[in-house]
């Protein structure tokens, strides 16, 4: 039954339930994308208001009305609906909690979302007319910002402290002169007056990229950059942002994987984009700066768009451009929640806009390589180093199972950072954190410190004195006796970043070594002090995880010792040695990026593995021929694709028996997917809960589709749908 009655508005929530919700609109005048709080259950919810229409289903008596209207806020447009209704749908996530949590924190607030008032000052007329002239002489700062005004036409608080930091009084000055106009603008569109002009020549295969992608700009299409690390990716990116952004009012929006790559970036565009207001996304930004940034995007301000995986969903009304920086990166999959792949999302988004996007990668993912290989995205590929005297580094294997190793530390290597000690030259030893961190073992009984919560070890902490488990936070103190079989003399085993450190201060005590891992960086601005000390040349020896390997560049750096990463050959993770692979090529680029040679020493019992080989050569497009064979062999993506039901509980048992009927039902809803049995992951304890999953696999995303559309709503009815934690994973990257 349908009955009208007055304005009805349909609200999305934040809730866990598919579908709408309908309320009186009581002659708010909010449209449709604006935001309202209405009541829910017992509670107050904000909503998005998707449309107003003068009938519902509900009765009359049950229908309630909205307890607040925000009608001064700009309205979400129907491209970012759209999109994330797709993306609801193809990872069958709830569409209301998909919308509102793409949402600055601020927006999702029951408040209005107001930010602190800028502005930005420009001559007026009467003031060009003047000249600097006019200006007693006396009043120098007036004049310095008379004249940067003159030369900038419009500049905002931030650049006007670069002026003077007196600027304010002088601006006062003018402005009561009537030669100044100031207008509001917000504080996160930063200019900066520091411009950089410096335009490289662009080297033949970075002018061919350029043009290729430049030649069909006007429509979507998929380009994968492939050129190692030196090569130039980001010149061609700024080259691609100043060609597309010029005489038009468009927009770009460029990902990057992590926010700890975003202030290089970020800088490195600002300087060379100045013409282009731009505002980064990411969740280190504080929740006002965070809302600024959004709404100057959404409004078109913002012309360039830095943003970290979930600054995909931003709303952009004339995004012209979409860069995806480093896309194999595996941040890009958001791994709770609704659990999208960035860079997959970017794409749905480019090609319903019409535009091109581009991926950047020396190591691209094997799916976008295998699209590119197929002729369905175009692939550029730069083989050279764009600085020509910079060389690449050599890479050489040092077979473990041949030498003695000092506390992990072989010979060649020790001697190796020797020599760069003695001419002043940098080293990295990098060590994988998965798998490399020191365990209590008992060398009598094999017994090794478990969590009790998890199926993994206890790392040991020596200087705390304690053991914890990495992946739930457990600690407790270290134990002086096996408890297995009373032997009263523990060791630690493996080599943790700390052990390392310790290590090297015995063999090479004249060295200045900086551990950067974790822990080392937890405190904020932790990292970004420790890079300055690296340029500074404060530190000899670096001692890192993955976090070093990523977007820094460090001249002085000669030798990459590469410790011991062969369980990752091995993984029953079929991503595993993609992954390394990846990893080592991009650590090696840190090796000889100025113009001393580098030297890559990677401690193997595998000298021969082909992963090696290739990487000897810097040839991915080899190895990814390997890989590719294998997966195909094996049935994997990119040539299957695969769903994931993850489930937990604190007794496995209802995990077993929700995940068979899954597997039961969905062996009925289609035979053209292949649905597994439940099974337990690598990891079958986690944070005291007992884990199991269920994998679903096809050879096209349709067919897969259409089972997980019908599977989900009966999941979700299944009575043990709430009495467990569940999940289901569409494309996982972890298994
Ligand atoms: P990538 O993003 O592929 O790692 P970059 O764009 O950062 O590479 O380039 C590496 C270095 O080479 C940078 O210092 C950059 O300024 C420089 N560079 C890039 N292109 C050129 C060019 N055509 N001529 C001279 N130097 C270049
Ligand atoms: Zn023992
Ligand atoms: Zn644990």
């Amino acid at each position: 039954m349908t009955e009208t009655m007055g304005e009805i508005l349909r609200v999305a929530l934040d809730v866990p339930v598919d579908g709408v919700f309908d309320y009186r609109g009581n002659g708010s005048g909010v449209a449709v994308g604006q935001r309202v709080v209405v009541p829910f259950g017992p509670r107050k919810q904000v909503g998005i208001v998707l449309e107003v229409t003068g009938s519902t289903d509900v009765p009359a008596a049950k229908l309630k009305s909205i307890l607040q209207s925000f009608e001064d806020e700009p309205p979400l447009d129907s491209e970012i609906f759209a999109l994330l209704k797709f993306c609801a749908d193809y990872y069958q996530y709830p569409y209301g909690q998909a919308l509102l949590s793409a949402l600055p924190g601020r927006l999702r607030q029951t408040e209005p979302a107001t930010t602190r008032k800028q502005f930005s000052y420009a001559l007026t007329p009467a003031g060009m007319v003047a000249g600097v002239d006019a200006i007693p002489a006396r009043q120098a700062v007036q004049r310095r910002v008379y004249a940067a005004l003159l030369e900038h036409c419009s500049l905002n608080e931030s650049a006007l402290a670069e002026v003077s930091s007196c600027w304010r009084k002088a601006i006062n000055a003018l402005l009561e002169n009537g030669w100044v106009k100031a207008e509001e603008t917000f504080a996160g569109l930063r200019q900066s007056l520091t411009a950089s002009s410096v335009q490289p020549e662009l080297n033949q295969e970075q002018t061919h990229a350029v043009n290729a992608i430049l030649a069909e700009s006007g429509s979507f299409k998929p380009w994968l950059l492939h050129g190692i690390t030196g090569s130039g990716k980001t010149e061609v990116y700024i080259r691609l942002l100043q060609a597309m952004l010029a005489d038009n009012d468009g927009q770009a929006l460029v990902l990057v994987p992590e926010i700890n790559l975003t202030p290089q970036l970020e800088a490195r565009f600002r300087s060379r984009l100045p013409e282009f207001p731009l505002v980064s996304l990411h969740s280190n930004l504080g929740e006002s700066e965070r809302l600024q940034n959004w709404r100057l995007a959404q409004s078109g301000a913002a012309r360039i768009i830095i943003g970290t995986r979930l600054s995909v969903f931003t709303p952009l009304p004339r995004l012209r451009l979409v860069i995806v920086d480093e896309e194999h990166d595996t941040s890009y999959k958001q791994q709770d929640s609704m659990r999208y792949h960035a860079r997959d999302v970017a794409l749905v988004r480019a090609q319903r806009r019409n535009i091109p996007i581009l991926l950047g990668s020396a190591t691209p993912a094997l799916e976008t390589w295998h699209n590119a290989q197929s002729g369905r995205y175009g692939l550029l590929s730069m083989h050279e180093r764009a600085v020509s005297q910079s060389q690449l580094p050599k890479v050489v294997c040092v077979d473990v199972s041949k030498v003695e190793l000092r506390d992990g530390l072989s010979p060649h290597l020790i001697k190796a950072m020797r020599e760069r000690l003695d001419r002043g030259e940098q080293s990295l030893l990098f060590i994988n954190r998965r798998g490399y961190s020191p365990v209590l073992l008992c060398t009598a009984c094999q017994w090794i410190a478990p969590c009790m919560r998890c199926s993994s070890r206890l790392v040991v902490h020596l200087r705390q004195g304690f053991l914890r488990c990495h992946h739930c936070g457990h600690e407790q103190k270290i134990v002086r006796q096996c408890p297995s079989c009373g032997n009263p003399d523990l060791h630690p085993t493996g080599h943790g970043t700390q052990r390392l450190e310790e290590t090297l201060a015995k063999l090479l005590p004249e060295a200045r070594v900086l551990r950067v891992d974790r822990d080392s960086t937890r405190r904020k601005n932790a990292l970004s002090d420790m890079l300055v000390a690296v340029h500074a040349g404060e530190v000899d020896i670096l001692v890192g995880t993955q976090m070093l390997a990523k977007g820094h560049d460090f001249p002085n750096l000669t030798l990459v010792g590469v410790l011991d990463t062969d369980s990752a050959l091995f993984s029953p993770d079929f991503r595993a040695a993609e992954r390394l692979f990846a990893q080592l090529m991009q650590v090696a680029g840190r090796a000889g990026r100025a113009d001393k040679p580098g030297e890559v020493l990677i401690q193997t019992t595998f000298p021969e593995h082909s992963l090696f080989n290739a990487l000897r050569r810097q040839d991915f497009p080899a190895y990814a021929v390997s890989l590719l064979h294998e997966r195909e062999t094996a049935q994997f993506p990119p040539y299957e694709f695969l769903a994931l039901v993850k489930a937990e509980a604190n007794d496995y048992s209802p995990v077993h028996r929700f995940l068979q009927y899954a597997s039961d039902t969905a062996r009925e809803l289609g035979n053209e997917v292949l649905v597994y049995d439940p099974v337990r992951p690598q990891m079958e304890r986690l944070k005291g809960m007992e884990r199991g999953q269920l994998l679903f696999q096809a050879n096209n995303r349709q067919v897969l589709q259409v089972v997980l559309r019908q599977l989900v709503p009966l999941l979700r009815a299944h009575p043990l749908s709430n009495k467990i934690r569940w999940a289901l994973d569409v494309d996982p990257q972890e298994f």
